[in-house]
């Protein structure tokens, strides 16, 4: 029988956490507006995330990804899910418990391809929330298709000089360490050109040029365009094999890709369940809102949605520790989960008419905010393309899409 009972130890963390959330993350939200979490004046990251760490420390729930060497709880996959759930509509308790992107995904890549003295260096510090990181791919010219990547990395004496320009590079203001996607062998086939860099963000010659100004998005340390200008770093600051960047990426990608879809999912959750509530209150000719068909129709759409999303997160972790292929699930969950935030959404923000335009209600942060999940970390189209391309394979060399179609039979006859 297939069991989805949670084990009473997930429950008690995640219990846990809501009430950290609830009696330490929300009382300060109100404080903070978008610009706090951009470059902003600081504050957020000088005087309100110190004691807010400290206290997720003593409530137990600091670092549950982080692996207990370097300070964190350790907690496995799909605890970790729950967790990026409850922490969705906070993205303050994200930070708290040093849980959010880019860092999550730098620690990973760090803790997965990083050698001893990169994880002394650098993997540490970050565990401990005493440095920030950012994760530089994206240029002007490639960003779908990061095999397109022109940032140059050439062997010099000592190791590398990197010359490139980045956009859309997340935190970059304030953070210590740039990941840098760069060519180190720019004629090679595509699956070989691009190495990762870790580079020191006082090098000389790494300039943060702007921050972009985006219409959502909570990430501290703004949305930024930056520039490497002759960077020279040590042979030590190549992360991973030489030539490995882009499958690199990729592995760093599938995970973040989960708990995005998760933190959105707790997202919609939460408008699904405030457009509900003003359902039940307002009345209008009459009537509650709640009595209306058309209401009722996104309503019981978007828990159907909701469900489906869900499961199939639920599915890909399975999958994942049973070590069955799961590349096509991560694709359809990133596009499926962005597309159904957005239609939750979108469709809370009409049942509060006017109401929901307004910053009374956190729903026009959120509209704005999951406009861009259907762009960052891959756009849907691209997404649909690589779900398309492994189902055609699949049907051209097995006669069947059960496989990548969820039959969960079709893993094993
Ligand atoms: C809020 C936010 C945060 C981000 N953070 C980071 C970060 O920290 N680091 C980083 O490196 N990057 C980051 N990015 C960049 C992001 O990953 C890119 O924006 C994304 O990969 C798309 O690249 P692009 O914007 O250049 O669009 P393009 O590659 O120009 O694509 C434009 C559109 O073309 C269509 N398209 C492209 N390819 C196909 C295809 N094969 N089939 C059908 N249609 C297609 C899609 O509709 C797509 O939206 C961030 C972006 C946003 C919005």
């Amino acid at each position: 029988m297939i069991d989805f009972s949670v084990p009473t130890e997930v429950t008690t963390f995640i219990r846990q956490l809501r009430d950290f959330i609830h009696d330490d993350v929300v009382p300060l939200e109100g404080t903070l507006v978008d610009e706090d979490f951009r470059g902003g004046d600081g504050r957020l990251e000088t005087e309100v995330l110190p004691p807010l760490r400290e206290k997720a420390r003593q409530a137990g729930v600091y670092g549950p990804q982080i692996p207990e060497e370097f300070g964190g709880l350790g907690l496995p996959l799909t605890t970790l899910a729950f967790v990026s759930e409850v922490c969705g509509p906070h993205p303050l308790a994200s930070l708290a418990i040093n849980m959010m992107a880019p860092d999550e995904a730098t620690m990973h890549l760090l803790e997965m391809f990083g050698s001893d003295e990169q994880h002394e260096r650098w993997l540490r510090p970050l565990a401990e929330g005493r440095i920030r990181s950012c994760f530089a791919m994206t240029e002007p010219d490639a960003g779908s298709d990061p095999s397109r990547i022109s940032s140059l990395a050439r062997r010099t004496g000592a190791g590398w000089r990197i010359d490139g320009h980045k956009v859309f590079t997340s935190g970059a203001v304030g953070a210590a360490l740039c990941v840098v996607m760069a060519a180190s062998d720019p004629d090679a086939p595509r699956r070989d050109r691009v190495s990762m860099f870790i580079v020191p963000t006082d090098a000389e010659g790494f300039e943060v040029v702007r921050e972009l100004k985006p219409m959502g998005y909570r990430e501290l340390g703004g949305l930024c365009e930056v520039r490497l200008s002759g960077v020279e770093v040590g042979s030590e600051a190549l992360l991973g094999d030489l030539g490995a960047g882009l499958s690199m990426a990729q592995a760093r990608l599938a995970r973040g890709r989960l708990g995005h879809a998760m933190r959105w999912i707790g997202i919609a959750q939460a408008a699904l369940d405030l457009a509900a509530e003003r359902a039940l209150q307002r009345e209008t000719f009459g009537q509650q809102l709640s009595k209306r068909q058309a209401i009722q129709w996104w309503l019981a759409d978007g828990a159907t949605q909701l469900s489906a999303s869900r499961l199939m997160v639920l599915n890909a972790l399975w999958r994942i520790e049973q070590g069955v292929p799961h590349k096509a699930q991560i694709s359809m969950i990133k596009t499926y989960v962005a597309e159904t935030l957005d239609k939750i959404v979108d469709d809370a923000l009409q049942v509060f008419g006017g109401w929901g335009y307004v910053t009374d209600f956190p729903l026009e942060r959120w509209y704005r905010d999951a406009r861009a999940a259907r762009i960052y970390d891959g756009p849907s189209e691209v997404h649909r393309w690589a779900v398309a391309r492994e189902l055609l394979n699949e049907v051209e060399t097995t006669g069947t899409a059960r496989r990548i179609s969820g039959d969960v039979l079709g893993q094993l006859i």
